[in-house]
């Protein structure tokens, strides 16, 4: 090249980048990446979380999984075989256990519903006792926050062993959650975008389906589980901590003092190759050796047998589904962006079809009364962009309104759903010219460079009083 050739190009380059930055399209936020994890364990109880610490040990330390916890209860009717404290107390203490047992293995993500122990094995008990309704809410929230690849939980069956209510009930929510999350009429305020700053209400969560479910029991009998799912070594060694599956598990263990503190100080005594003399007695062992993982039910039609992060993107595997549509579920991203107006209009349209009311009646387009004088916003909502897009938003509006905030460019991420908010002014009126006023419509369109996505419609009619938009 040149040099005067170079100092062109050079030239040239500045003064693009400088008309680009001019141009700079706004970043659409996406979901809060510090939350997404694989693995999210939904149990009952302060320590419940145990069943499976040999798993989140290997998942953790030698696959490289992120895992987050939530509990039904804070533990405050267990009983306390450490020191004096009780009931309400109990409950501070035992969170504070929980968490630092899942610090050890270094989750940080740890929730609790705010359920109430139940003392029964009726599972309906514990559901009425944990405020059923609510609970699951919040799971759903939790779901759609961190977005899991895999949930594991209790079994929601009955079987001869400890059979705990509430250790059941954590497995119904989690169920319900797994089927709820992606549903956008479940809990449809969860998923609404802030309507502004600091908006009070809404939340602006994703939509999320958890690829697979998988239960563990805490039934007597476990080897009536074997070949229902996937297996896994609890004496194998972690290759990254050069120790037991299982003896990293019961480290993590020792902060539940007041639930078996002479065990804890007996292995606190210990060192790592006196322990595992200790327990090379299998019956010293907490654990099977194989545990199973009771395969549940996953969007594809997974092998159960097989291993829990097989199949799961970015790996590709060919399945011959038997469920419609099945097969579209790992690759929704290919779905064309799409775009339709968003807010409550959005939620009554799925409401409608959810419930089964699509001959109610409905109105022609979407519409709305307000005052002259205030700001009409229009909800857009852009739908999952195969790639990540640079969108336009430019709005139409009658003569004298003023769109004020929400049209401008826009850079969304790859898969991200994008909602967005283009606010009008609409001019003050005499009451001679309200009288006259007829319905007006703001038209938003949305583009991709020269490519047209869609418009969203508004119909708007100017009334004397009545509430705010
Ligand atoms: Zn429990």
């Amino acid at each position: 090249m040149s040099r005067i050739v170079g100092v062109l190009l050079l030239l040239c380059a500045g003064a693009f980048a400088s008309f680009a930055a001019a141009q700079e399209p706004q970043k659409v936020k996406g979901p809060d990446e510090r939350y997404k994890i694989d693995i999210l364990v939904v149990v009952a109880h302060p320590d419940d979380e145990g069943a499976v610490t040999p798993y989140l040990a290997r998942a953790i330390y030698d696959l490289h999984k992120s895992v987050g916890v939530v509990f039904g209860t804070r533990g405050g009717s267990g009983g306390n075989d450490y020191r004096r404290e009780h009931g309400p107390a109990m409950s501070d203490v035992r969170e504070i256990e929980a968490r630092q047992a899942c610090a050890k293995l270094g989750i940080d993500k740890v929730w609790f519903l705010g359920g109430k122990d139940t003392a029964s094995q009726n599972v309906l008990n514990s559901l009425a006792n944990w405020g059923h309704g609510e609970s699951l809410e919040e799971l759903v929230r939790i779901v759609r926050l961190t977005r899991p690849e895999v949930i594991i939980t209790w079994l929601p069956s009955i079987f001869i062993g400890e059979n705990h209510g509430d250790h059941q009930a954590a497995g119904v929510l989690a169920t319900e959650a797994f089927d709820l999350a992606d549903d956008p009429v479940a809990f449809p305020a969860q998923l609404a975008a802030a309507s502004k700053r600091l908006e009070p209400y809404l939340e602006n969560l994703t939509p999320w389906q958890p690829k697979k479910i998988y239960y563990f029991s805490d039934a007597n009998d476990q080897k009536q589980f074997a070949g229902k799912g996937f297996a896994y070594s609890v004496r194998e060694v972690s290759p990254s901590q050069k120790k037991p599956y299982w003896l990293l598990a019961m480290r993590s263990a020792q902060f539940h003092l007041t639930q078996f503190p002479d065990e804890i100080h007996r292995w606190a005594s210990l060192d790592d190759d006196a322990i595992q003399k200790a327990m090379s007695d299998p019956t010293h062992l907490w654990w099977s050796e194989p545990e199973t993982l009771i395969y549940g039910k996953g969007i594809l039609p997974f092998e159960p047998t097989s291993g829990m992060f097989d199949c799961l993107p970015p790996q590709a595997c060919a399945f011959t589904s038997t469920r419609s549509g099945a097969d579209n579920l790992l690759t929704q991203s290919v779905v064309p962006v799409s775009v339709s107006i968003g807010g409550p209009w959005e939620f009554y349209e799925n409401f409608r079809a959810k419930h089964g009311l699509r001959q109610l009646p409905v109105a022609s387009g979407p519409e709305i009364a307000v005052k002259p004088g205030s700001v009409v916003a229009i909800p857009v909502h852009v739908h999952r962009p195969l790639l990540a897009a640079i969108l336009t938003l430019t709005a139409d509006v009658p003569t004298g309104w003023k769109a004020i905030s929400g049209a401008g460019k826009f850079s969304v991420a790859e898969g991200t759903d994008a909602q967005f908010r283009v606010e009008v002014q609409i001019p003050e009126l005499s009451k001679e010219q309200l009288k006259d006023a007829k319905p007006e419509t703001i038209v938003v369109h949305v583009s991709e460079g020269e490519h047209a996505i869609g418009d969203v419609k508004l119909k708007v009619q100017l009334v004397s009083g009545g509430v705010p938009q």
